[in-house]
C-alpha cells in the first residue's frame, strides 16, 4: 500500500489567498458595482521595463538560429548574469560576494522553500510571526514540526512581531539553528537597521546557526542608512544565505527569475561537529534537481543592470512607492496607525478589529480587497496588509472610497 507523506496532513487546510478569492467572488456576485479593486495579493501590475523586453526579444532571436541557439545552460546561471549581479547588487554596496557564490533560479519562492532540504530533520527552526507562509509550510512538509494547534505548529520557535518591537523580532530565548528573516518584510513592510541586523548576525555566529535572509523587496528601500543585503553586515559571510528576486524589483512575477547567494565561507556541521561547505551542498542539490533558467529570461534579467534598465527599474519602483505613500497617508489620516510603506510596497495597518471582520467590512462597503493580517500568523490579528501594487488610478479610487466609508 502506497503511503502518503503524513506531514502534508498537518498543513493548515485553509490557504489564505483562496479564502480571499472565494469571498471576493461571492461579493462580486452580490454587488457587481462598483468594480472590485485589488490591493490584496502582492503581484505587480506594470509591464516589464523596456530594456528587459529588448534583451528578451534579442535572446529569442538568437534561439531561432542554429549558430546562436542555446540548449541546457549552466545550472547556476550564465556568467553574464552572475557577474552583473555580483558587481551591481553586492560589490557596489561594499558587500564581498563573488559571481561564483550566486545561484540563479526561477524564483525566491522555490529557493526559500527548497533550502531546508540540505539541513538535518532535527534542525531547530525560528520563524517570525507574522510571516510569508512558505518558510513555515515547507518545514511542516519536511516533518520538522508537530501538529497545528491554536494557529501555531508545535516544534517551531516563533519570533513574535508586535508594535513594541516594531515587527522586528527579538532574539529567541531558546536555542535555534536556522533563522528565517525577511527585510523589508512581507507582510508588515518593516525594515531592519544595520545595528539590529548585526545583533542577529552576532547571535548566529555565537550559536553556529544560519540566517536565511529574504531580501526580495530590497529595491523598495528609500532610506540610505538601511542595509539592502545582509552581507553589508560584518560577519554575515560566515552565517547567512540571501534570497533575491527580480519579481517585484523589475516586474518578473510572470517571467520568473531570482537568485540565491551562498557564500563559500558558510559552514554547517555533522553530528560529530565536522564542518561542511553549505555552498557545495546547495550546488549539489541544484545540479541534481534543477536545470537552470531559460536563456532569454536570464538575458532579460541582466538588462536590469544596464544603464537604461537601472533607470527604468528605478522609475517602476518609485511609481509603486508613490502609491505606498498615498495609502499610508490616507490610512493614518483616518486614525489607523501604519507600519511599512516607507521602504516597502506593503502597508501594515492596525485596525484593532478582528482582521477578517475588517476585511469583510472593507470589501462590502468599498469593494476594496486587502489581506487580513491573521492569515500571516497569530500576531497578524488586528491588522490588515494593503499592497501598493496597482495603478495610480485604482489606488486613488480605492482610497477615496475608503475615506468616504471610514470617515462616516
Ligand atoms: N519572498 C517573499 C518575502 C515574497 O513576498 C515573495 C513573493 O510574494 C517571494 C519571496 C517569491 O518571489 P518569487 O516570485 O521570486 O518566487
Amino acid at each position: 500500500m502506497i503511503r502518503i507523506n503524513d506531514n502534508y496532513l498537518k498543513l493548515n487546510a485553509s490557504y489564505l489567498f483562496s479564502d480571499i478569492a472565494q469571498r471576493v467572488a461571492a461579493h462580486q456576485q452580490r454587488r457587481p458595482d462598483p468594480a472590485v479593486i485589488r490591493l490584496g495579493i502582492g503581484d505587480v501590475t506594470r509591464a516589464l521595463p523596456d530594456a528587459c523586453i529588448v534583451a528578451f526579444h534579442q535572446a529569442v532571436d538568437e534561439m531561432a538560429a542554429d549558430g546562436s541557439f542555446r540548449g541546457y545552460g549552466p545550472e547556476q546561471g550564465y556568467d553574464f548574469l552572475r557577474e552583473a549581479i555580483a558587481e551591481n547588487d553586492f560589490k557596489a554596496r561594499g558587500a564581498d560576494i563573488g559571481a561564483d557564490e550566486i545561484f540563479v533560479s526561477d524564483g525566491a519562492k522555490c529557493d526559500t522553500g527548497n533550502i531546508q532540504e540540505i539541513f538535518d530533520s532535527g534542525t531547530r527552526i525560528a520563524i517570525p510571526d507574522p510571516v510569508y507562509p512558505v518558510y513555515l509550510d515547507t518545514n511542516v512538509m519536511a516533518g520538522r514540526t508537530g501538529h497545528y494547534r491554536n494557529g501555531r505548529y508545535d516544534g517551531i520557535v516563533y519570533l513574535d512581531g508586535n508594535t513594541d518591537n516594531g515587527f522586528i523580532p527579538d532574539l529567541p530565548r531558546q536555542p535555534v539553528d536556522l533563522i528565517y528573516l525577511c527585510f523589508p518584510n512581507n507582510p508588515t513592510g518593516a525594515a531592519i537597521t544595520k545595528d539590529r541586523l548585526q545583533i542577529w548576525v552576532d547571535y548566529a555566529a555565537t550559536n553556529k546557526a544560519i540566517i536565511l535572509y529574504d531580501a526580495a523587496y530590497e529595491a523598495f528601500i528609500r532610506d540610505d542608512t538601511l542595509p539592502h543585503s545582509i552581507y553589508e553586515i560584518p560577519g554575515a559571510r560566515q552565517v547567512a544565505i540571501e534570497f533575491r528576486s527580480f519579481s517585484k524589483t523589475a516586474g518578473f512575477t510572470g517571467t520568473r527569475c531570482a537568485y540565491t547567494v551562498v557564500p563559500k565561507s558558510l559552514m554547517a556541521y555533522t553530528a560529530s561537529g565536522a564542518a561542511h561547505s553549505v555552498h557545495s551542498l546547495w550546488r549539489r542539490r541544484q545540479c541534481t534537481k534543477f536545470n537552470g533558467v531559460s536563456y532569454p529570461v536570464q538575458r532579460a534579467a541582466a538588462a536590469v543592470y544596464s544603464d537604461a534598465g537601472k533607470g527604468q527599474v528605478a522609475d517602476l519602483v518609485a511609481d509603486y512607492m508613490t502609491n505606498a505613500a498615498l495609502i499610508r497617508k490616507a490610512m493614518q489620516a483616518l486614525g489607523y496607525p501604519c507600519i511599512g510603506g516607507r521602504n516597502s510596497p506593503y502597508i501594515w495597518v492596525s485596525t484593532t478589529a478582528d482582521s477578517w471582520a475588517f476585511f469583510d467590512m472593507l470589501l462590502e462597503k468599498t469593494g476594496v480587497v486587502c489581506t487580513p493580517g491573521a492569515g500571516f500568523g497569530t500576531c497578524g490579528e488586528g491588522y490588515i496588509r494593503i499592497s501598493a501594487f496597482n495603478s495610480r488610478e485604482n489606488v486613488t479610487t480605492a482610497l477615496s472610497r475608503i475615506r468616504r466609508t471610514l470617515k462616516a
